[in-house]
């Protein structure tokens, strides 16, 4: 994540850490202990790369926080998945886990490497090297890997076939995996589905009526690419795209099926031709009811926030407002959708979707989204009966309930 003002992305996440910190009136000893990651692995990962050479990458596996649960989280592949970050990212997945009460901790995993650089056969060779060498932290009940930026159910079935090849088959030691080895149907759209779920309920709350509006999304990966297209069905305008090399933009809303098709053939969605050409930096700040960045942290920040004229951001990548900037968007009324809240959907369907591989079950693609869409509706009405009793803004009222569970269920459990 960039942060501008010089802060790093864990101490940044922290600042909202703190103040629920200071609302639930946790003593200094008890901030210390939900604040510290409680273990982190740094590993080197050599790879024999296809013109000979031999290249060592850095690589991460951060377990922030056991005390509801085995450690969950995906596993980053970019050049920026660097110590700070990845710690970042492992405690924003305790609060979330927290917030919508599912059994498990916060963990995140993260090697320094830019896949698109990379061949197929690399890719395969650096996941493999990283199992072994973080997978004695691993085990069904203890920590169980998903995918996140750069990787994919193809990352995660090579994962569980490293660790399979030394501890047996093991389908359940990761999630996010192709559904011919034990994925859950519906987990590769759970993100988006998700936050779609919660523009509908905030839309709804709004008074602006579900499905209406105009919608712009930075990053057309696994989370912006579904969101975009789970957007459209439920009849909200999907006006600006980007991806890494600039976006477009089209006022009267943009065909998403078309657009799709341009990015799977052309590798990026720039050079679609029913639309305008943007720079990422533009089209963040272009007029819309519903900003959603679902790229890379940070991208909101004290520098360009006067500029963003959207109603309502909606935050599907992880931390990609600054506390600068989130403090800029509530004094002007902007209403900010926290990520702990907005992107918990793909680790709902990874709790799915490991309950199911435990017991041996399926559970059809309905049932998957039924199931979802309740948990993300309960955990919105939640937060918005918090930020509405106490005054408090969204973002405030996520971390409040995310911290004061886990601060609740380590007393009980004798950590505290
Ligand atoms: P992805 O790798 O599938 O896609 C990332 C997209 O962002 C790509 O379109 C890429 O071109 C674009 N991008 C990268 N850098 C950019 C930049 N500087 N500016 C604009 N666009 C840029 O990743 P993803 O899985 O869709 O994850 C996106 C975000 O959502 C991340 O913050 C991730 O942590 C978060 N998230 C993902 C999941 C999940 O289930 N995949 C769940 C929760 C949160």
């Amino acid at each position: 994540m960039t942060v501008p003002s010089g802060a790093g992305a864990y101490e940044s996440v922290n600042v909202f850490f703190d103040r629920a910190a200071d609302r639930l009136g946790l003593d200094d000893g008890e901030r210390e202990l939900l604040r510290r990651p409680w273990r982190e692995l740094e590993v080197s990962v050599p790879v024999r790369m296809d013109d000979g050479r031999i290249q060592v990458f850095t690589g991460y596996r951060i377990q922030h926080n056991g005390v509801r649960g085995p450690y969950k989280g995906g596993v980053r592949y970019h050049p920026l998945a660097d110590r700070d970050e990845v710690r970042a990212l492992a405690s924003l997945m305790t609060w979330k886990t927290a917030l919508v009460d599912i059994p498990f901790g916060g963990a995140k995993g993260g090697v320094e490497c830019d896949p698109r650089l990379m061949s197929t056969g690399e890719l395969n060779r650096l996941t493999r090297r990283y199992v072994m060498n973080i997978e004695h932290l691993l085990d069904v009940n203890r920590d169980i890997p998903a995918p996140d930026m750069g990787t994919n159910a193809q990352t995660m079935a090579w994962m569980m076939d490293a660790y399979s090849q030394i501890h047996g088959y093991t389908l359940a030691i990761v999630t996010g995996k192709p559904v011919e080895l034990g994925g859950s149907a519906g987990r590769e759209s759970a993100t988006g589905r998700g936050v779609v779920t919660v523009m509908l309920a905030a839309a709804r709350e709004a008074g602006t009526g579900a499905g209406r509006g105009s919608v712009i999304i930075q990053g057309f990966g696994n989370v912006g690419s579904w969101t975009a297209r789970i957007a459209a069905d439920a009849g909200f305008k999907v006006v600006g795209v980007s991806d890494v090399d600039g976006g477009v933009y089209r006022p009267d809303g943009i065909d998403v099926e078309s657009l799709l098709a341009h990015s799977h053939e052309a590798g990026t969605v720039v050079g679609f031709p029913d639309a305008d050409s943007v720079s990422n930096e533009e089209l963040i700040e272009q007029p819309c009811d519903f900003l959603v960045p679902a790229a890379v942290g940070g991208v909101i920040h004290a520098g360009n926030v006067s500029n963003v004229r959207a109603g309502t951001v909606v935050e599907a990548a992880n931390h990609p407002v600054t506390p600068e900037a989130d403090d800029v968007l509530n004094d002007r009324g902007v209403r900010v959708l926290p990520d702990i809240l907005v992107n918990a959907g793909g680790v709902i369907v990874s709790y799915f979707e490991w309950s199911q591989n435990l017991y041996q079950a399926h559970w059809d693609e309905r049932r998957v989204n039924v199931e979802l869409t309740k948990i993300m509706r309960r955990a919105y009405e939640k937060v918005s009966a918090a930020a509405k009793d106490q005054g408090i803004t969204y973002r405030e009222a996520a971390f409040l309930l995310g911290v004061g569970s886990v601060a609740h269920v380590a007393r009980i459990r004798g950590f505290i």
